[in-house]
């Protein structure tokens, strides 16, 4: 550990440098600390990267442009940057137990676009695609592109439905997966939320699909990765995992056996900054077999590596490697139970019932609210969280039925079990005291809602309290 004065002197000094050329800049940033430091944040995709993994960022690797891979440039002098990359693929490969790790991804999405590439130039038997592989992709002549389409535009994707928690990247329309792939999607049990296999089973025998996607962003139980493989198995599948959200569950050994995607998957992408508690990044890992079409990342489907960013991720998988990972890893579960069993306690609906993994789905059409309305009666309450459907949401998409909670940031902060209940207190009296609200003619409004101030002023009050017990970077003072 580095002792705490360092780490003070480390921001303070950056700041004033900062100052020195942009003084409003510096400011937004010290006034991001201080607000993250009051917000009781409960937005399950985020976290606190450590100060050591936020220091790495801003140097000079900023500076260096790195085409290609370790030891395999199209720029010169990039030694240093070999060494951290190496040394980020190293922990990621050490970390997952996986034969290959591709670090360059700038985010999830660019993990998935990399893995979608490299499946489709691994499997697809196209000309146009082989052409595209040995020469500049600008090179191609217009027959080329077309047949290319043509050629691409045939295979097809099999994910989870979004409001059963699947995610954008999975094949829907607001993402260009949607417009590369022939989509269709896998729900779950209307009656227990669950995913239920067997009819995943039976939609890839009729749909056949080239990739069977799973993972998920807003489904709160664990998905058994095993059967998952035998599924893609029996269509001929390849069987990719998108563990954006629960790449820190794998890592502390929270999810293992069937739940553990590495060993199951031909191919897992993530995020590094959700429950993994990195810098904002991606990342793709997979066997030999994939390894090198997913080298090629950049530049067939990334723009230049982030080296700085490959610095930041060598240091935070250096940490998730670490014995006191394991145990954070159990907290972010052990929190998210503790929450669920406080909201149920209290009589909220939870889509599944519960959680076993980092976040909560709760259901608040139990509270007669949308999404929306709950989701800003919380945020007036100095309660930060998001709207999401729910299954079979009759809200849609924008205004939804569902309030998603999450506990890896909360968990990083150092709160657990009794600040849990008393963050579900919370939570339920601002629900509870809500009600919807109507237009201007009268009709029920899907967004309006009200709620006492003085409540919210209470309700922010008290979640302020509770927070005042865990500070957040407490090794760091500004001023
Ligand atoms: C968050 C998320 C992504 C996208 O990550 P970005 O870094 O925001 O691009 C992709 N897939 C899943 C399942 C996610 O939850």
């Amino acid at each position: 550990m580095s002792s705490p004065n360092a780490e003070s002197t480390a921001f303070r000094s950056a700041l004033e440098v900062i100052r020195a050329v942009e003084p409003r800049v510096a400011d937004a940033i010290g006034a991001e600390l201080a607000d993250q430091r009051e917000s009781l944040k409960l937005i399950a995709s985020e976290n606190y990267a450590s100060p050591a993994t936020l220091l790495a960022m801003g140097n000079w690797f900023s500076d260096k442009y790195a085409e290609g891979t370790v030891g395999r440039r199209f720029y010169a002098g990039c030694q240093n940057v070999d060494t951290v990359e190496a040394l980020a693929a190293e922990h990621a490969r050490e970390l997952f137990g996986a034969s290959h790790a591709y670090v360059q991804p700038h985010s999830g999405i660019d993990a998935n676009l990399v893995a979608f590439w490299a499946i489709l130039a691994d499997r697809v038997e196209s000309p146009a695609l082989k052409r595209a592989q040995v020469r500049q992709v600008n090179d191609l002549t217009e027959e080329d592109w077309f047949a290319l389409r043509r050629e691409l535009g045939d295979q097809r994707m099999l994910g989870m439905s979004l409001d059963a928690g699947g995610h954008l990247t999975h094949g829907f329309r607001p993402n260009i997966s949607g417009k590369m792939f022939d989509q269709r999607s896998y729900g779950t049990d209307p009656a227990t939320g669950l995913i239920d296999y067997d009819r995943v089973a039976e939609a890839a025998r009729e749909f056949r699909p080239l990739i069977l996607v799973a993972g998920y962003s807003a489904y709160p139980r664990k998905v058994n990765f095993r059967i998952m493989r035998e599924i893609a198995d029996s269509v001929g599948a390849t069987f990719m995992v998108d563990m954006a959200h629960f790449a820190g569950l794998v890592a502390g050994k929270v999810f293992t056996g069937d739940f553990d995607p590495v060993p199951h998957a031909h191919i897992v992408t993530t995020t590094t900054h959700k429950s993994l508690r990195g810098p904002r990044g991606g990342m793709v890992l997979c066997g030999p077999e994939l390894a090198d079409q997913v080298d090629r990342g950049c530049p067939m489907v990334l723009g230049g590596p982030l080296p700085h960013v490959m610095a930041a991720k060598a240091v935070a998988l250096a940490e998730a490697r670490r014995p006191d990972f394991a145990d954070y890893a159990q907290r972010i579960v052990d929190n998210a139970q503790a929450l669920a069993e406080g909201l149920l306690g209290r009589g909220a609906k939870l889509v599944t019932g519960g959680t076993d993994n980092h976040l909560v789905l709760i259901d608040v059409s139990g509270y007669g609210l949308t999404g929306r309305q709950a989701e800003q009666a919380l945020l007036d309450s100095g309660i930060v969280t998001n709207r999401n459907a729910v299954p079979q949401d009759p809200n849609g998409a924008w205004y939804t039925s569902g309030i998603r909670i999450g506990t890896p940031a909360l968990t990083t902060r150092g709160l657990g079990a009794a600040e849990m209940d008393a963050t579900a207190e919370l939570i339920h009296t601002v629900l509870s005291q809500t009600t919807a609200g109507s237009n201007a003619d009268g009709t029920p409004s899907k967004a309006k809602y009200v709620l006492d101030p003085a409540l919210a002023d209470k309700v922010s009050r008290q979640a302020t309290d509770l927070l005042s017990t865990h500070p957040l970077y407490p090794s760091v003072t500004l001023t």
